[in-house]
């Protein structure tokens, strides 16, 4: 398994990196990146200590951290001028905080990460058929969310990539260990928004993919 959205304590999740890779090593996962909340207040804070921590960790136990951030309520004119300062900050995946539609996220938000050319869209709420073909033609993945409320979305985001083609992830987008998924309960939120049996596979071989493209193959 792989998980590639998640938060520590240095936005609003509940564990220390350390606990929060221990806890996803015991699930017998492979790999986790680690994207807490970023803006232009805090990405030099958050992206140099997640750097750090991710070098000692996978210096020390089985799972790969990969440091990240999530770029989350950020004006969409602010967004490329964002992406391109985590990126330099060494931030590995930047993941978009989307358009969910159980948060005020500013319309044109999605956009604004693809034309950013962001690793990932997150939750990306009721994204429209262009856009998503632009995902589709730049290579830019669209999250499957696992997370309450964010997920309520999943069956239209999968039917469009399915019908365009653009390249779907699944992140738990977790905070809490609750929130880290186990297989099972993968491959029930991957067929409750809609894909047919036995596309867990596929979305996993998809994370390991942009793993390659980021530099940490598994
Ligand atoms: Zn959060
Ligand atoms: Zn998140």
């Amino acid at each position: 398994m792989i998980d590639l959205h998640t938060h520590s304590l240095f936005s609003d999740g509940e564990l220390i990196p350390s606990e929060l890779v221990r806890r996803f090593e015991t699930l017998g996962y492979e790999a986790v990146a680690i994207t807490d909340h970023g803006d232009s207040s805090n990405l030099d804070h958050l992206i140099p200590r997640i750097i750090q921590v991710a070098k000692d960790l996978n210096d020390s136990q089985s799972v790969k951290v990969i440091p990240g951030v999530e770029l989350t309520h950020v004006s969409p004119k602010l967004i490329g001028t964002l992406v391109r300062r985590a990126r330099s900050l060494g931030a590995k995946v930047v993941v978009i905080h989307g358009e969910s539609i159980v948060e005020p996220v500013a319309p044109g938000t999605n956009r604004a990460g693809l034309e950013a050319g962001a690793d990932i869209i997150a939750h990306p709420g009721l994204i429209s058929r262009e856009e998503v073909e632009m995902a589709a033609e730049k290579g830019i993945f669209l999250e499957i969310s696992g997370r309450r409320g964010h997920c309520l979305t999943n069956g239209h985001v999968a039917r469009l990539a399915s019908e365009v083609g653009a390249t779907l992830v699944l992140n738990s987008d977790g905070h809490a260990p609750g929130d880290f998924m186990r297989e099972d309960f993968a491959r029930r939120v991957v067929e409750g928004a809609g894909l047919p049996p036995g596309s867990l596979s596929n979305l996993l071989s998809n994370a390991r993919l942009l793993l390659e493209k980021i530099g940490y193959p598994l």
